[in-house]
C-alpha cells in the first residue's frame, strides 16, 4: 500500500516542479500528479514521497482549496502564480519613475482576487524625485472605498531600521506577496526582512533546475522562526493578467470609480458615454476628494476597452 498522503506547503515553483515544505520543515522536490494540474507558491497540498527505488521526486496528489489565487500574464496567456495570500505589497520608488498604468493594473488584480494591497514608495531620501512621486500618488492616498490604500514612504537604503519598524506591524502574521519593477529596491527589501534570503534563493534555484542552470523562481520565505509571517518574492514586475475580469466588473476593482458608480442613472452604466453617469460627472469635478482624477479615469476607459477585446 502506498504511504499515507501528507500535508505540505508549496514554497517555490518552476515549470513542472515545485518545492514542498513538509509538516516537519523538510523541503522536497515534487511534481503534480496530473499533466494538467497546476501548483503555485502558497498552495497547501497533499503530497506523497516516491516509492522506494524510484528516485527522489515526490508527487503532489491534491491541491487543497485555495482562499484566493493571483494571476500574471505571460506572452500568450494569463497564468496563476501565487495562492492563499493575505496581502500584496507593491513596491515602487522615487526613481525609476513608476508607471501609473502598471500600478493601477497591480491594484486591480489585487482587488479582483479579494486581496488587500499596500503601496510602498522607496528611496524617500531622493528628496525632489520623492516629492514628485508622492504627489502622483495623491489619488491613491485618498482613494474612496472602504479604506484608502496605505502608502508607506520608505528609505530601505538609507534608513533600513525605520523602514523595518514601519513594515513589521503590517506584515506580522501574514503572507505577503511583494511585487515591484526592477531597480526599486525589491532585493534590498527581501534581504532586509529575510535573513539568509540570498542563500535560500540560490538553494531553491539549484534544486529546481537540478543544478543545470539557475533560474529565479517565485519563492516563499519565512520571516520568523514560528513560520507565521511569510514573504513571497517573484522575479521581475509581472504584467498582470486582467483578462479573467469582465469589463463590467472593472469599476468594482477601482474604488474611486466604484464610489461614484452608485450615482449613475443606469444600473448597467459603462461610465464611458451614458447620460446621468456619476463617474463622468465626478471626473468633471476634478481630482479633489469629491472627484476622480483624469489619469485614473483614462486608465479605466483604456482597460475597459482592452478587456472587452478578449473573450474566452
Ligand atoms: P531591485 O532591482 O528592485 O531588486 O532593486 P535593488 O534592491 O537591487 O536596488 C536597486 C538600486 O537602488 C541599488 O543600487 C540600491 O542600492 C538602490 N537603493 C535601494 N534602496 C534605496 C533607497 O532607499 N534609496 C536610494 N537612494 N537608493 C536605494
Ligand atoms: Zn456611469
Amino acid at each position: 500500500m502506498a504511504e499515507a498522503q501528507r500535508q505540505g506547503l508549496v514554497v517555490a515553483s518552476h515549470g513542472r516542479h515545485c518545492v514542498v515544505e513538509t509538516a516537519d520543515g523538510e523541503r522536497r522536490i515534487c511534481h503534480p500528479r496530473g499533466k494538467r494540474s497546476q501548483v503555485v507558491v502558497g498552495d497547501r497540498v497533499l503530497w506523497q514521497p516516491p516509492p522506494t527505488g524510484q528516485g527522489e521526486e515526490g508527487t503532489v496528489e491534491k491541491v487543497l482549496e485555495r482562499r484566493n489565487l493571483f494571476y500574471r500574464q505571460d506572452e500568450i496567456r494569463t497564468k496563476s502564480f501565487a495562492a492563499n495570500l493575505d496581502q500584496i505589497l507593491i513596491l515602487i520608488a522615487s526613481e525609476p519613475v513608476f508607471s501609473e498604468m502598471q500600478l493601477a493594473r497591480a491594484l486591480i488584480a489585487a482587488e479582483a482576487a479579494g486581496i488587500a494591497p499596500l503601496i510602498a514608495l522607496n528611496k524617500s531620501d531622493l528628496a525632489q524625485a520623492f516629492e514628485r512621486a508622492w504627489e502622483r500618488l495623491a489619488p491613491y492616498r485618498s482613494m474612496a472605498g472602504p479604506s484608502p490604500y496605505p502608502v508607506l514612504p520608505l528609505s530601505l537604503g538609507q534608513a533600513p531600521d525605520a523602514a523595518k519598524d514601519m513594515l513589521m506591524p503590517l506584515l506580522a502574521g501574514k503572507t505577503t506577496l511583494v511585487l515591484g519593477p526592477s531597480g526599486v529596491g525589491k532585493s534590498t527589501l527581501v534581504n532586509l526582512l529575510v535573513p539568509g534570503a540570498a542563500v535560500l534563493t540560490a538553494e531553491i534555484s539549484q534544486a529546481l533546475n537540478s543544478g543545470r542552470h539557475t533560474t529565479t523562481s517565485t519563492a516563499l520565505y519565512w520571516m520568523d522562526a514560528a513560520h507565521s509571517t511569510a514573504l513571497i518574492d517573484s522575479p521581475g514586475f509581472q504584467e498582470f493578467g486582467l483578462h479573467h475580469i469582465a469589463p463590467t466588473d472593472l469599476a468594482r476593482c477601482m474604488p474611486d470609480i466604484a464610489a461614484h458608480a452608485t450615482a449613475c442613472r443606469f444600473y448597467n452604466c459603462t461610465h464611458l458615454h451614458e447620460p446621468g453617469c456619476g463617474v463622468i460627472s465626478a471626473v468633471k469635478s476634478g481630482s479633489d476628494a469629491e472627484g476622480i482624477s483624469a489619469i485614473r479615469y483614462s486608465i479605466y476607459s483604456e482597460l475597459f476597452k482592452e478587456l472587452g477585446q478578449t473573450r474566452y
